[in-house]
């Protein structure tokens, strides 16, 4: 054994000298500043099982990242290292599930409910929507976005609703009248949005050095991946939570910095050498995923970029095949010949389809590639697009269990109240919303109360006090046990799924949606299946609040052999034998928008990341023309390619190739054909 070092009786030898040392770094706080590849997320997982090997208790350590899949594959790969030993309370999660934690255990100091409600993006927006055209009757989306936009900035930088009020009066005096609005609403609702998962814990833990004291006691150790993202209030949550004693390891690479628009700043770096004086800093050079090529492609494209850091990236893999630059006549034939690619190269190679990605700028290129994968046959996961919460009727689902938890929640009542139709009318809810604002009470408590009669007709009363009574049966029932079981028999007790039969345009449209509700309620099972004495209700409905599509998809098909079609930001901190980055054009990557705000140094940023995914082969491709709301434009080849060492690319239509070569090629392929 070369160092002696064991984690788990196991020895850490297969760790570089640099890995190593950083996982023994406890004394002092450490950052891992390394470019893509070089073990950088293998250090955390290590350490974590390293920090339990020497006495640490699995509940003293956190480690945060930023998605859920990326959670989910840390979390597994600790419990290889640490198989037959306890990691019982360890927490690996994401920002946002680690402040629903605090917020939760604290909501008393916070001065909320127990059951909160959590509001994603769209109900965050539907209310600014409803706040909007309350105050200025004016209905214009843009408007609601630039709103949203500006209470974000607010909210990302620590400006409460009265500050902003007091402040900014003249710059942004309509939008600081929405935000107390919307701040007090939420209130009202007993609800949280995303961004208060983060913020509110921050103020929590600054205001209370009680609160602050009882959280540092328990996260005794915190690791952090992908550093670089976080922006102004996630920092502040690391922070606070480390302490003076900065008993953290941070681990980042500010060339893979690509949240910008959410307010993610590579300076984060800095700013942590600068606030924690004692700061070891320890670099990894090795890359252990791409070959030569692909690695020296990476390091020169983003030697355009300016940098912060010195860093050295080498590898000691195979000098690997060149990078193919394939052009296509249009957006289609893209599509169909990148499907074809993936069925010769799999046949040819003997590799599985999970061993290929193909990664694109926006979520709207993957449309013609879901179709071309369809058709010849190739089994794929689309990671991202629509959300599966984006559907109506598992938004109705969601409201009817945040009802369930949270009377106070108006934005859920108001979503199911009538939601299969009860006759209960829009006049009927004006009334009902002006005697609730009276009284300051929530619409469910102001459905029950007894003034309302003066209000409301006998009729309609009574159709809301059904609607009330049977929220209320159903909570109690799933209070004592089996919430599951309980929401199965809310929804048959509906009559949702002939709802959606007359609802829908055609009966396949119906399916569709029955198929969803179904596939929610499996879902729900079994994420109670996995808590030992089952997850109360409440439990559940902030748990599948915090997940999305993505991690629904991963949940299933975590084994299956399946290509994977992903954005650039969704393929983070992952790796794939085979890769193709399409769309390799000018407007797309870089994308427009970026163009136009003279920002192209974070499309190249993504660009690094895209390539530095890819293990052995990498394809990039682009098209002449392509489709674009019904019109055909004509594309030029992205500036990145430009960019990269051309002695290393394979781009036929730049280099004429040998006739010879293209006839054995012909030849080769025509015999693979025939093997079909
Ligand atoms: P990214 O910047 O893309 O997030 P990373 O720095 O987090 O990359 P990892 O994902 O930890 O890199 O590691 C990249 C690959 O290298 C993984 O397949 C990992 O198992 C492997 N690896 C890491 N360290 C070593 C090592 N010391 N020896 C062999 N393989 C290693
Ligand atoms: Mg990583």
């Amino acid at each position: 054994m070369q160092s002696g070092l064991l984690v788990n009786s196991r020895p850490m030898s297969s760790l570089n000298p640099q890995q190593q040392a950083a996982i023994k770094v406890v004394n002092h706080p450490l950052l891992v500043l390394a470019g893509a590849g070089s073990g950088k997320t293998r250090v955390i997982t290590e350490k974590i099982a390293w920090l339990i090997g020497r006495g640490t208790a699995p509940h003293h350590i956190t480690a945060l990242t930023f998605t859920n899949k990326a959670a989910r594959e840390m979390k597994s790969r600790v419990s290889k290292l640490m198989v037959g030993r306890p990691t019982r309370g360890l927490r690996v999660s994401t920002f946002h599930a680690l402040g629903l934690d605090i917020v939760r255990r604290e909501h008393r100091v916070l001065g909320y409910k127990a059951a909160i409600s959590i509001f994603d993006e769209q109900d965050r927006r539907a209310l600014l929507r409803e706040l909007v055209s309350q105050s200025s009757g004016a209905l214009d989306s843009d408007e609601v976005d630039q709103y949203a936009q500006q209470i974000g900035r607010w909210k990302n930088s620590f400006v409460t609703a009265e500050q902003a009020l007091n402040s900014d009066a003249t710059l942004h005096a309509e939008s600081a009248r929405i935000y107390a609005d919307y701040s007090r609403q939420m209130r009202a609702y007993n609800a949280v949005d995303f961004d208060d998962l983060v913020l509110m814990p921050v103020q929590l833990l600054k205001q209370h050095p009680e609160v602050l004291e009882r959280w540092r006691n328990r996260i005794r150790y915190l690791l952090v991946d992908e550093y670089q993202d976080t922006n102004q209030t996630q920092y502040q949550l690391i922070k606070l939570l480390a302490g003076s004693l900065g008993r953290f390891t941070v681990v980042g690479d500010d060339d893979q910095s690509i949240y910008a628009w959410r307010g993610a700043h590579p300076d984060n770096l800095n700013q942590l050498q600068k606030d924690f004086p004692r700061l070891e800093v320890i670099k990894l050079e090795q890359n252990y995923r791409s070959s030569r090529r692909i690695l020296k492609a990476a390091n020169q494209l983003i030697t355009n970029n300016p940098h912060l850091f010195e860093k050295r990236l080498w590898s000691q893999l195979d000098h690997g095949e060149p990078m193919r630059v394939l052009t296509h006549k249009d957006d289609k034939s893209e599509a169909r010949q990148i499907a074809s690619e993936i069925v010769h190269h799999r046949f040819k190679n003997g590799s599985r389809f999970r061993d290929y990605a193909i990664l694109y700028r926006s979520n709207h290129q993957s449309r013609l590639f879901e179709h071309a994968l369809r058709e010849y046959e190739v089994p794929y996961r689309l990671t991202g697009g629509q959300s599966f919460f984006g559907y109506a009727e598992i938004k109705d689902m969601l409201a009817y269990l945040r009802l369930l938890t949270n009377r106070d929640d108006d934005s859920a009542f108001l979503r199911v109240v009538n939601t299969p139709r009860r006759e209960i009318g829009a006049g009927t809810l004006k009334k009902l919303g002006l005697y609730a604002q009276q009284r300051h009470i929530g619409l469910f408590t102001a459905s029950t109360e007894l003034g309302l009669a003066q209000q409301l007709s006998e009729r309609a009363i009574t159709r809301l006090n059904l609607f009330c009574e049977l929220i209320n049966n159903c909570a109690e029932r799933a209070e004592q046990g089996q919430p599951v079981e309980v929401i199965r028999g809310l929804i048959s007790q509906l009559g949702y799924q002939q709802w959606l039969k007359e609802e829908s345009k055609s009966e396949a449209a119906a399916a569709r949606k029955i198929a969803n509700v179904d596939e929610l309620t499996d879902w729900l099972q079994r994420l109670s299946e996995k808590e030992e004495q089952g997850a109360t209700l409440n439990e559940l409905v902030s748990k599948i609040t915090l997940l999305d599509r993505l991690d629904r998809d991963e949940e299933e098909d975590q084994q299956s052999d399946r290509v994977t079609l992903m954005t650039l930001h969704a393929a983070k901190g992952l790796e794939f034998p085979y890769l193709f980055m399409i769309g390799m054009e000018e407007n797309l990557l870089p994308h427009q928008n970026s163009i136009e705000a003279g920002d192209i140094e974070e499309e190249r940023r993504l660009a690094y990341v895209g390539i530095t995914r890819a293990q052995r082969a990498l394809t990039f491709s682009y098209c002449r023309q392509r489709q674009r709301h019904g019109e055909t434009i004509r594309c030029q080849p992205s500036r990145f390619l430009e960019e990269l060492p051309q002695e290393d690319l394979e781009w036929p239509e730049r280099r004429a190739v040998d006739p010879e070569v293209k006839k054995e090629r012909g030849i080769d392929n025509l015999a693979q054909m025939r093997a079909l």
